[in-house]
């Protein structure tokens, strides 16, 4: 698998940067193993030389070099530049101008910070994005909207394979609405998506009852990716709505919401957007339908035209701007806005293809090391269909996780026996890949 003369050669290039060695042997890598290893290893460090946004690492604050942080697809890392305009946000604006602050910019952020994150991010145009609420609330209006889009119809299509929270709000509002799920699948509890929702797998639950098609663009445990422009197409041609959560995608894989026809979307701030812990969600209407659309299922003060109006009735600001519900933070809308310019420095493309070679790397390593000890892969083998994360299978995964964290190996397990490993590309090195699968190897095949 390696190029043993191009190991051996940058090897001795990359010699003082071994030195981090000890730390993935004190991870408990016995030596016949380390001997085999260490030319591996010179190829996790030659892939890092070589990696152009390598230099992006510096600009978040790792206070633990040594940590190997592999799950970044749960919880972004820190940008360096957001405390210092959180400060700002803090003791210039709250703290100095008080409630004038809320004139000076905070009432905009929404719509500001949802523009900046959905033209570098999805492809938006103006006017489509706003940053607001968690997903959860975001799906919940927005499939309310779509139902309000399609009156006559009665019928939600999702994934049981989808996120938990995806599931349950399609469940309530079909419930909601006097109608029904159809789901996707059958899958049996547990079972996973090996590969991305095809045209194939929906037209099945397609008819001209169905109201809105719900859906994930990257699958949360395996990182497969449906095919969003081919099944929009196909809801489309029974008169329904294409609603696509980009949780796992936005900022890891190009999107183009417009482009592939989308009518709806919501996703997350806080995986690889990094905007930090219960950060604002966010949400997105393609302009096509801005003019169809009617009062929101939480038709909250800051969503009213002319809200400081404080009418006696709510009547809807134009556009996305009626899906803000009520006060979110500007504080959290700083963190997204952060994390977001980040991700736009450095560009979906470029991340893009440096997530295709780090799932790539850890996938040839999971083969290699691996599988041999029992271990599953269960993501798609195709660069192309798969998402930032791999995700591997043993009956044992929950133990190995746990037994991973003390090594400092962070990556996360989900029922019942996967182990996902989280690859951002801003911040996950090759060598942290190759130093966290040896670790499970070491785990796996001890002595
Ligand atoms: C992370 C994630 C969410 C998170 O929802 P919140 O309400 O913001 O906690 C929702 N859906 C998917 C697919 C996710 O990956």
């Amino acid at each position: 698998m390696a190029l043993p003369d191009l190991t051996k050669r940058l090897l001795i290039m990359n010699v003082a940067r071994l030195t981090t060695r000890r730390a993935w042997q004190a991870r408990g890598v016995n030596s016949t193993a380390t001997a085999s290893a260490s030319d591996e290893r010179a190829r996790a460090v030659s892939l890092d030389a070589r990696d152009p946004l390598a230099g992006f690492r510096s600009r978040f604050l790792i206070p633990d070099d040594d940590l190997i942080y592999l799950d970044g697809n749960s919880l972004g890392r820190l940008p360096a530049s957001t405390p210092g305009r959180v400060a700002q946000v803090l003791t210039e604006q709250w703290g100095d101008r008080l409630i004038r602050s809320w004139e000076d910019g905070w009432l905009e952020l929404p719509s500001v910070v949802g523009d900046r994150l959905g033209t570098g991010l999805l492809g938006a145009r103006p006017g489509e994005t706003i940053v607001c609420d968690t997903v959860t609330t975001n799906l919940f209006k927005l499939l309310h909207a779509a139902y309000d889009l399609r009156p006559e119809r009665s019928i939600v299509v999702a994934d049981r394979a989808d996120f938990p929270t995806d599931r349950y709000v399609a469940t309530e509002v079909a419930r909601q609405r006097g109608g029904a799920v159809a789901w996707l699948g059958p899958m049996t509890p547990g079972a996973t998506r090996a590969s991305g929702l095809r045209v194939g797998d929906v037209l099945p639950r397609l008819h001209d009852a169905v109201a809105v098609v719900v859906l994930s663009v990257v699958d949360y445990r395996t990182a497969a990716i449906a095919d969003v422009r081919g099944i929009t197409a196909a809801v489309h041609e029974v008169g329904a709505l294409a609603l696509w959560d980009c949780s796992h995608a936005v900022g890891a894989i190009p999107l183009d919401l417009p482009a592939a026809g989308v009518d709806l979307a919501v996703g997350c701030s806080y995986k690889y957007l990094n905007g930090g812990p219960g950060a604002p969600a966010w949400l997105w209407v393609n302009q096509g339908l801005h003019g169809e659309l009617g009062t929101p299922s939480i038709p909250g003060w800051l969503g009213r035209a002319d809200a400081f109006a404080m009418g006696p009735e709510y009547q809807p600001a134009s556009g996305v701007r009626r899906f803000v519900t009520g006060t979110t933070s500007p504080i959290g809308m700083t963190c997204v806005d952060e994390g977001v310019a980040l991700v736009r420095d450095a560009g979906v493309a470029r991340i893009r293809a440096k997530s295709e070679l780090l799932t790539a790397y850890a996938i040839d390593l999971v083969d290699s090391w691996l599988a041999p000890l029992g271990v599953r892969l269960g993501s798609p083998r195709a660069a192309t269909e798969r998402g930032s994360h791999v995700s591997v299978h043993h009956p044992d995964a929950k133990a190995l996780s746990t037994a991973l964290a003390d090594r400092s190996v962070v990556t996360d397990y989900r029922t019942p026996d996967g182990i996902r490993l989280g690859l951002s590309p801003l911040t996950t090195r090759f060598t942290d890949v190759h130093d966290a699968v040896l670790a499970l190897r070491g785990l796996l095949a001890p002595g």
